[in-house]
């Protein structure tokens, strides 16, 4: 018979470390402003700009953010603006277009043989730059048990390969659900490849522990990590040791980055990230132009930048460490690259 304390264990599962980390964010500007020991002066836009799009840092994140120091590269994705609320031309709040489509709650198929599904529109961090910032997660959101109609549209196409788990940030759900969903899609026949796209190892890398590998790996699907780092400093010791153990457990582990003015629109800052990446067994993917999303106009970096820090980054850096660039194009069937 298992004593009374350990059947008490079992039915209330303690909480995961990293699930701790994310009940733990910071969420008031305030709070922020004095960990990091800034000026007071903004913080009354700080609070106006943060109110449709709320303020969320990790601790873990903040810790590696230099106190004192408004241009901290760490601290401008995540800093709310005055400036997020001036009108800015061309920028919209569906800049992908993708509510055409969306052809069951929780899907995306765009591009042929991959689908996306929004496992969770909640992330850990709100990245002030986001495309999805203004997404109807509402609708989008069928919620545990109720992936039936997804599965179902993922077993009725068998052109469909690849499933990839995005948001919001997929990893913020339980390692449980995900392990369900895992199962049923690797019961679909013509599904190969899971891949999964999440900030999570960056910004709360104790998130991947045993259980969270164990999804990832437990089934004869291939899986792919794609992380979202855009710079150096993000990647630390705790951060290195997340992706190494994705690498160990043999999981293709890439990177994917946005261009972002005043944060990484140098070739030093896109060359140390690129190199630190690798030191933790990561290769870059793509290397994003910015979504025109309302709000994030004053992140924007121009093409003509754009594609001469592209040029810059083969003088310095072996071809495999170099990002594609590519911008999205609402009605194209893939990431488009920029030529240089
Ligand atoms: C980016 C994206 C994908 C994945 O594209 P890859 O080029 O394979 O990385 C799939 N579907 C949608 C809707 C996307 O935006
Ligand atoms: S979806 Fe990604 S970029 Fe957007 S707020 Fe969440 S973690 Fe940041």
């Amino acid at each position: 018979m298992i004593p009374q304390t350990e059947a008490a264990r079992q039915a209330t599962p303690a909480r995961a470390p990293w699930q701790q980390s994310l009940a733990d964010v910071i969420r008031e500007p305030a709070e922020l402003f004095a960990l990091l020991q800034l000026d007071r002066t903004p913080l009354p836009a700080a609070i106006a700009a943060s109110g449709d799009f709320p303020l969320r840092v990790p601790r873990e994140f903040a810790a590696r953010m230099r106190p004192g120091d408004w241009n901290d590269p760490l601290l401008q994705q995540v800093l709310p603006l005055g400036r997020e609320l001036e009108h800015q031309p061309g920028f919209s709040a569906d800049p992908l277009e993708e509510r055409d489509s969306n052809p069951v709650p929780g899907l995306i198929h765009k591009y042929r043989g991959r689908v996306l599904l929004i496992i969770s529109g909640g992330c850990a961090v709100h990245c002030r730059y986001c495309f999805r910032r203004h997404f109807p997660y509402e609708d989008n959101n069928p919620g545990r048990g109720q992936w039936q109609a997804a599965l179902d549209y993922i077993r009725s196409d068998a052109s469909i390969r690849e499933v990839i788990f995005s948001g919001g940030d997929p990893l913020v759900a339980s390692d449980r659900h995900l392990a369900g969903l895992v199962e049923a899609l690797a019961d679909i026949p013509h599904v190969t490849t899971l891949r999964v796209h999440s900030r999570l190892p960056v910004v709360i890398p104790g998130r991947i522990d045993h259980d969270c590998l164990s999804w990832l790996t437990g089934t004869r699907l291939q899986p792919v990590m794609v992380v979202h780092s855009n710079h150096g400093n993000e990647i630390d010791a705790d951060v290195t040791a997340a992706l190494e153990r994705l690498r160990k457990a043999g999981i293709t582990t890439l990177n994917q980055t946005v261009l972002l003015a005043g944060i990484n629109d140098t070739s030093e800052a896109l060359t140390t990230l690129s190199e630190r990446l690798f030191a933790a067994g990561c290769l870059p993917y793509y290397l994003h132009l910015l979504d025109r999303v309302a709000g994030a106009g004053h992140f924007e970096v121009t093409e003509t930048h754009a594609r001469q820090l592209a040029g810059s980054l083969l003088d310095r850096l072996p071809g495999y460490l170099v990002p594609k660039l590519v911008r999205e194009v609402p009605s194209a069937g893939a990431k488009q690259p920029i030529p240089l």
